[in-house]
């Protein structure tokens, strides 16, 4: 069969995902004006009632699917806790979106939408109606409501703001070398060797091999089998011992409009005997407590005698992920398992090979990524293993054909 090797077709897709993403950052403010505080939520039936302490500016609701959500951002709003559920609605979750925006996520027992909505006269309080609907009549985008004009809270003034960097590339960094054939209409993968300079990620306690130096060598490795294959580019985050904090590994790729982000890792345990490795996707919510505490480990890499390098807020127990990042993760999501399909003919994965966790790394939003585990440094045959020739070649074959294998198979269903 011949593939023609062509990516035709996403740039509108990719601008509407840059633009919500500018949109994003632009509300990260932090402002001395007065907030409401969310002080009760009640989900009852069809209907959910939130009120507030004081003014807001607004609320806006969206639709989440796999498993079934209703999210509500509260502009000018402060997050509380908890909140009553009843019926349709599961459970009730609260964050802090941003310093501007509480998010209140609903978990559904089944399929359902918010059809209409009002504020209360005094604007203390958020009517919604809620509907069950078929799993197909799920609509994309956000409904907003806001309280009549006499009782809004004001946005903040842009005069008391202070710009927060939403873990935005850096554009500082240079873009790394793009290797393979010299021609745009290929597909490109950024591969992305975890941790390096001041942070040498897990260290082996079998001849002290360093997590910075194996994931580079298994980077430049996966490269190289790539450029011999002919049919990607490639670029590398970094081809050397330095250290970038997660916002630019994923902001190289984005910079670059990579079709696949790939963060090498090999991780530590306690427990000698762990061994073997596992593709980790992006998620709000971990697949298992190992996942999350791993996610919290990787996610450390930011922070540098507490100095958070990242420059945002990373709550990293819950990481809310925006509506626009759901294609990806399904596009991300099957890729996991086409990565653990083709490798496991060249090394051992762990029992379930593919888990979910919130990975600032795999936060782009356009950008399908997978963090992939090599194996356990602290196992004595998986960093003979991984820190052999023989051993990268293996990982590198593997990768190499399921990224192949990814892009024809997005080229055979156009
Ligand atoms: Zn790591």
């Amino acid at each position: 069969m011949k593939i023609n090797w062509t990516k035709k077709g996403r740039g509108l897709h990719k601008r509407t995902m840059a633009l919500a993403t500018i949109l994003a950052s632009a509300l990260l403010t932090i402002n001395p004006a007065l907030a409401g505080s969310i002080s009760q939520i009640e989900a009852n039936g069809s209907q959910i009632t939130i009120s507030f302490d004081d003014l807001v500016e607004g609320a806006s609701t969206f639709s989440l699917v796999g498993p079934d959500r209703i999210a509500i951002d509260v502009q000018g709003g402060k997050a509380g806790h908890g909140g009553y559920a009843n019926g349709i609605v599961k459970a009730v979750r609260q964050g802090q979106y941003d310093p501007n925006t509480a998010r209140i996520v609903f978990d559904l027992d089944r399929p359902a939408v918010i059809t209409d909505g009002s504020f209360s006269d005094d604007g203390k309080s958020l009517k919604l109606r809620l509907q069950s609907v078929g799993q197909n009549q799920i609509a994309i985008g956000r409904l907003s409501f806001l309280p009549p004009v006499k009782f809004r809270a004001e946005p903040p003034k842009n005069i008391y703001s202070v710009k927060v960097p939403l873990g935005k590339p850096l554009d500082s960094v240079r873009l790394p070398k793009i290797y393979g054939p010299n021609d745009l209409s290929r597909p490109l993968v950024v591969i992305d060797a975890g941790h390096g300079g001041h942070d040498p990620g897990a260290i082996s306690p079998h001849g002290n091999a360093r997590e910075k130096n194996v994931t580079l060598a298994i980077a430049r490795a996966i490269r190289d089998r790539l450029v011999a294959g002919g049919r990607v580019r490639v670029a590398l985050t970094r081809d050397s011992d330095e250290f970038l904090v997660l916002e630019e590994r994923y902001g190289i790729a984005r910079r670059l409009d990579a079709d696949l982000f790939m963060s090498i890792h090999a991780d530590a345990a306690g427990n000698e005997a762990a061994s073997g490795a596992t593709v980790y996707t992006l998620s709000e919510v971990a697949s298992d407590r190992e996942a999350a505490k791993l996610a919290a480990r990787e996610n450390k890499a930011n922070i540098i005698n507490g100095i958070n390098l990242g420059g945002a807020t990373h709550d990293v127990s819950s990481i809310l992920i925006d509506l626009t990042q759901r294609e990806t993760m399904n596009v991300s999501a099957d890729f996991a398992k086409l990565l653990h399909r083709e490798s496991s003919r060249q090394m051992t994965f762990r029992k379930i090979p593919h888990r979910y966790a919130s990975f600032v790394v795999l936060k782009a939003p356009d950008t399908p990524s997978v963090l992939f585990e090599t194996g356990y440094l602290t196992n004595k045959d998986d960093v003979e293993f991984l820190n052999s020739r023989q051993g990268r070649t293996k990982v590198a074959a593997g990768v190499a054909s399921a990224i192949e294998s990814h892009f024809a198979r997005k080229l055979a269903m156009r």
